[in-house]
């Protein structure tokens, strides 16, 4: 089946919880050997362990991606066990404030860690797959608020929004490379990123505008994102592929 990823090298950046931890699993599952890489050594070895004890190859690499030389450290490090074929690019915070209270610290901090942390881990990946004469894909993981907006979450919007266009730049670039470069655009899913806010009255209300009245799982993303990573999708290159229930 061309959703199989046996022996390749997957890197899942962001994979100490959430969606990378899930999406680390679900790749070690169709044959990946799989390189785990965030800020958090414990949380990584947590994936590590578990990846090994289902029969999978894991290995953990610390990096915090707002720091380019962490980001060139980490990405040698995981090109000498491999160079990934493919790159899980999913590293991100928000902070939820009102407009008029966010600070240039708050901004600061959600646009270097969502953005410019995406665009290092993916040029220096990328730098890297073509030297090895490698093509691959990368998988950008915005967020429907990269093309819509919610109060509170202005920096994170602006964010992700610059990630899908990022996408659109890299597709461009890295298509002579063979190397295809697609966002993901995941809906709501409660994760440590989300969960005081989904959690509350305010969570309510926003679920309450959902047409199917839920929040999205985890195991939603699995086709899409298998898709994306895979031959399945070896047409696909700067595509924005939402996963949100039709829900805005
Ligand atoms: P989590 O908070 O559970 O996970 C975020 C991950 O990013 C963690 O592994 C964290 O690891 C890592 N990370 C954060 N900052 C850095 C950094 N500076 N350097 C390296 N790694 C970092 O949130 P989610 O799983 O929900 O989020 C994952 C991605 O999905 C994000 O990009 C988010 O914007 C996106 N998304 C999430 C949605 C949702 O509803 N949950 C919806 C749409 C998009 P550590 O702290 O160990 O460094």
């Amino acid at each position: 089946t061309p959703f199989r990823l046996d022996g390749r090298v997957v890197l899942v950046i962001g994979a100490s919880s959430g969606l990378g931890q899930h999406f680390a699993r679900l790749l070690a599952s169709v044959g990946a050997r799989i390189a785990v890489a965030a800020r958090r050594a414990d949380k990584l070895q947590g994936v590590v362990d578990d990846i090994a004890a289902a029969g999978g190859e894991a290995r953990a690499f610390t990096l915090d991606v707002t720091d380019a030389a962490s980001v060139r450290a980490c990405l040698d490090a995981v090109g000498a066990w491999g160079v990934p074929d493919v790159v899980i690019n999913n590293a991100g915070i928000t902070v939820t404030r009102p407009l008029l209270e966010q600070t240039e610290e708050d901004f600061d901090q959600v646009l270097d860690t969502n953005l410019k942390g995406c665009w290092l881990v993916a040029t220096e990946a990328a730098r890297r797959m073509v030297a090895a004469g490698k093509g691959g894909a990368i998988v950008n993981v915005a967020s429907i608020l990269g093309e819509r907006v919610a109060g509170g979450v202005a920096p994170y919007a602006i964010s992700k929004a610059g990630v899908v266009q990022a996408t659109k730049a890299m597709a461009l670039e890295l298509a002579r490379h063979r190397i295809r470069v697609n966002a993901l655009l995941p809906g709501y899913v409660v994760t440590d990123l989300n969960r005081d806010f989904l959690t509350s009255e305010a969570g309510d209300k926003l679920r309450s505008r959902i047409p199917s009245r839920r929040f999205g799982e985890l195991t939603d993303l699995d086709g899409p994102l298998l898709l994306l990573a895979s031959d399945a999708g070896a047409a696909m290159s700067g595509a924005t592929v939402a996963v949100d229930g039709a829900h805005l």
